[in-house]
This record gives C-alpha cells, structure tokens and sequence, in this order.
C-alpha cells in the first residue's frame, strides 16, 4: 500500500506556506458568513436557485452556446471555438500575428492558466505580463497560483519582497504599499505599450452577448483602455441565458469570494469599441474554450460544470487548508479542484489524479458554502467509485485494508469476542511496531484509547431495566 501523494505534500509542508493558507482561508471563510448571511437571511435559497440557473444552462448548452455566438456576433465580436488547450493557444497566437500585436496585458483567468497560455506565447515570442498583482508576482517567480481568487495565498510578503529585489523592482521593502506601488509602476508602462489585451469572463448573457469581468484592482479594465485588441479566453460554461441571472450571481459570487457586496470593478463588455468612443479596443475576440468540457458534461459529475470559481469551497475545507493548493497538482485546487481537475484530465490522464477525489474528509463543508449549491461530496464519491472500477493504483492508495474488518463484523460471536478483547490494544506501543501498511499510518498519528464494549452493555442494562 502506497502513501497519499496529497498527504506527503502536507507532511512535507514548509510551516510558513502552512500558516499562510490557513490565514489567508480562514479569513475568507469568517468574511464570507458575515456579508451573505447578514445581507440575504434566505441566503441557502439564492443558492439553490443559482444552481438551478447554472444547471438549466448546462442541460440546455448547445442552445446557449448558438445564441450567445450570435449575439456576440451582433455585438461586433469575433467568435472563435476552441476544442482543447493546443487549438486555444493557437487563436490567440493567430489573432495576435493577424493583428501584428507583439506586447500584451493579460489579466487573471484560470481558463489561460487550464491552457496554459502564458509558457505557450512567451516560446512563440510575445511579451505577455500578467496585471493581476498576484499573478504578476506569480510570473517573476516562475510559480502557480494556489488558489482561484487569491493566487499568492501561499506566500507572505516577506517573501514577495525578497521577488521584488531578485528582479530588479527596487531594493526590499515588505510594505505592501510600496510593493503594490512597485508593479504598478512597472505596469503602467506595460499598459501603454500592449497592442493587445488577454482577459477572461466570468459569465457572459446569452441574451445580450454582454460579457461580464469582475477584478478587484481593475487591472482589465486599464488593459481594455490601452489595447488595440482584446481578446476574452472564456470556458464555454460561462454562459447564463439572460442578463437578469447575472445580479443574482454576481451577488453569491462577490460575498462568496471575498466577502464582498460587489467585486470592486464589475465591468460589462457590450462589443468592441463604439464609433466616436475615447478608448477602449477597435476588435474583440471571444475565443470559447471546450477543453474536454462536453466529456465532463456527459459524466455523471456533470454539476460540478456549474462551478463560478467563487474558491469558496477551498476556504472551507480542512484539507486544503493543511496541504495548501499546490497539493492539488493541477490548476484547480481544493474541493473544487479534487472533482474538475481528473476529469479534465480525460480517460488518460485520470491515472495520474485518480487519488485527488480522497483528498477530502467528506464533511461536506464545501457543499454547504457552495453559491451554486454543487454535491461536491457526492461527486467524490463517484470519482472515488470510478477509480475503484479502474483498478487505480493511486485511487487505492492508503486504503485501509477492510477484507478482515468485513469478515469479522459478518459474523456475530467474532464480532463479540474482539470487542471484549479489543482492551488489549490500548496496551500495544504502536510507534514502535512495524505494523506493516499501518504502521506509516501510526508512526505519524496516535490512536484514541480504546473504550470499546460500553454501548452495547448500556443497550443491555436498559433492555433488563425496561422489563
Ligand atoms: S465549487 Fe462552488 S464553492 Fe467551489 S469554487 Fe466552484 S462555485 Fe465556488
């Protein structure tokens, strides 16, 4: 039996990344409470309802889809389909040649990092710079984010000061005043410069083709400014039928999120610049990524497409908070992450993440703060399941060898006789035994004493005492 790679990760775990996380988490978690609760009583009910609209777009996608290509189209858009992450950085690449664009701002979106755009631009020769300040820091460090709203969550600033100075950014200075001040100097004459701007979407109306594109810094917003092209890399999930659908859930996502009412900038994106308009750019190119979505769709963990990486399910969970979002090796961490990441992974890749959906205690936490109400647990049951069926090594890693538990509970007067001689093992030096596969288990965990046998002679005693 083989370890849980996720556990080795947080065995090995440096304690400040640690301390981090569980900061960083915590405080969206104890944030989010106060604003959705106080804010809507019948919060659980916008979630239910979120759900159902995510769910009904989901059952109904291909008619979406058609119709939100041709209000984009009506809009003065350019639509473009991308069936996975090769084709989707090939777009890009042909709509920024196409435009002689060579400089580009990219704000934060997880369907690029998914692609993996940013290493496959920069090898075919274009300067592209990250304008989320956390992405960006990301970029210096050559690093990943760890987490779908805050992706530097496993760093302080000690540390980012210390990246700062490495590349060249001034000498160090933890302040995040002068850290922030820093990149956006920087920034500011990379915004200048780009003939081209990336960003993503976090919904887009298949009503009005209006596409929405929350931030907090309003980085996408100066990137639109300056921009000849914009180009919106966008998972085809992303469409809700109507603009309507978007206040109920930009209200979940922004309290979900950060604890915010609203994201900060909330910008709405009609069309390419309108004629007689002071800014903003002359094409915009909505580039809709498949990436194996309509494999997830066809699973039976198809609601975990509902998702609107709100990360509010990672906060929550005790496991991501111990091994930190890295643990997850893949781009979507935590809850979220343990569902999404083998599917998109496909029939080949699965192998390799088939242990992720056992990265969970089951507590069910991260369905109870989910804005659109996704059965995380349920689902990691299934993938649970489906490793089995697999005969997947990793998915088998660390389980408990149950064939012996199973024979002596099938047999009742087994079954008593271990639990009255079950005393014993409070006895046993488990540290120091080699116990075979538990023994791993044990060397790093103390078991709880043993005080086995006292309900079934309560149930006993009332029974006698009942007559
Ligand atoms: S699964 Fe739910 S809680 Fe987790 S990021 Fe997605 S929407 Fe948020």
């Amino acid at each position: 039996m083989s370890s849980q790679i996720i556990d080795q990760f947080a065995a090995d775990l440096d304690g400040e990344v640690r301390t981090s996380v569980r900061s960083g988490s915590a405080a969206g978690t104890d944030k989010r409470h106060k604003v959705l609760f106080e804010d809507f009583p019948e919060a659980d009910r916008m979630r239910e309802l979120a759900g159902k609209v995510k769910q009904h777009t989901l059952d109904h996608l291909d008619k979406y889809l058609e119709q939100a290509e041709a209000a984009l189209k009506a809009n003065g858009a350019k639509v473009h389909f991308a069936w996975d992450a090769k084709a989707a950085c090939d777009e890009v690449e042909a709509i920024l040649r196409q435009s002689n664009a060579k400089t580009v701002t990219k704000s934060k979106s997880m369907v690029s990092e998914e692609v993996g755009l940013n290493d496959s631009l920069a090898e075919r020769g274009f300067d592209v710079v990250e304008t989320d300040l956390g992405e960006f820091i990301l970029q210096l460090d050559g690093d990943h984010p760890s987490h779908v709203v805050k992706p530097i969550i496993h760093k302080n600033r000690s540390e980012i000061a210390r990246t700062f100075e490495k590349h060249g950014l001034g000498e160090y200075n933890d302040e995040p005043e002068t850290i922030t001040r820093r990149a956006r100097q920087f920034m500011r004459k990379k915004y200048l410069q780009a003939e081209a701007t990336i960003t993503g979407a976090n919904f887009v109306s298949a009503e009005s083709g209006r596409m929405c594109v929350v931030t907090n810094e309003g980085n996408s917003r100066f990137g639109l400014a300056g921009s000849r092209v914009h180009i919106a890399l966008v998972g085809i999930e992303k469409i809700v039928p109507r603009d309507i659908d978007l206040s109920l859930l930009l209200n979940l996502l922004g309290r979900s999120a950060t604890g915010q009412a609203l994201t900060v900038y909330t910008e709405f994106i009609a069309g390419p610049k309108a004629e007689g308009a002071v800014s903003g750019p002359e094409e915009f190119h909505v580039v809709f990524v498949n990436n194996r979505r309509t494999e997830v769709l066809a699973s039976n963990c198809r609601e975990i497409l509902r998702c609107i990486r709100c990360g509010a399910c990672m906060n929550v969970c005790p496991v991501y908070r111990q091994a930190s979002g890295h643990a997850y090796r893949s781009v979507y961490p935590g809850p979220l992450g343990a569902v999404l990441s083998p599917l998109l992974a496909g029939a080949e890749g699965f192998p390799e993440l088939a242990d992720l959906p056992k990265a969970s205690s089951l507590c069910g936490a991260c369905n109870e703060v989910c804005p659109v109400d996704i059965p995380i647990p349920d689902l990691l049951l299934k993938l649970r399941d489906r490793g089995k069926q697999e005969h997947n090594a990793q998915a088998a890693a660390d389980t408990p060898p149950m064939g012996a538990w199973a024979w002596v509970a099938q047999s009742p007067a087994l079954w008593r006789a271990s639990l009255k001689s079950a005393n014993m093992l409070n006895l046993l030096p488990y540290e120091k035994i080699p116990f075979g596969p538990l023994g791993r288990w044990t060397r790093d965990r103390t078991l709880p004493a043993w005080r086995g046998g006292k309900f079934r002679s309560w149930a006993k005693n009332r029974k006698k005492a009942a007559k």
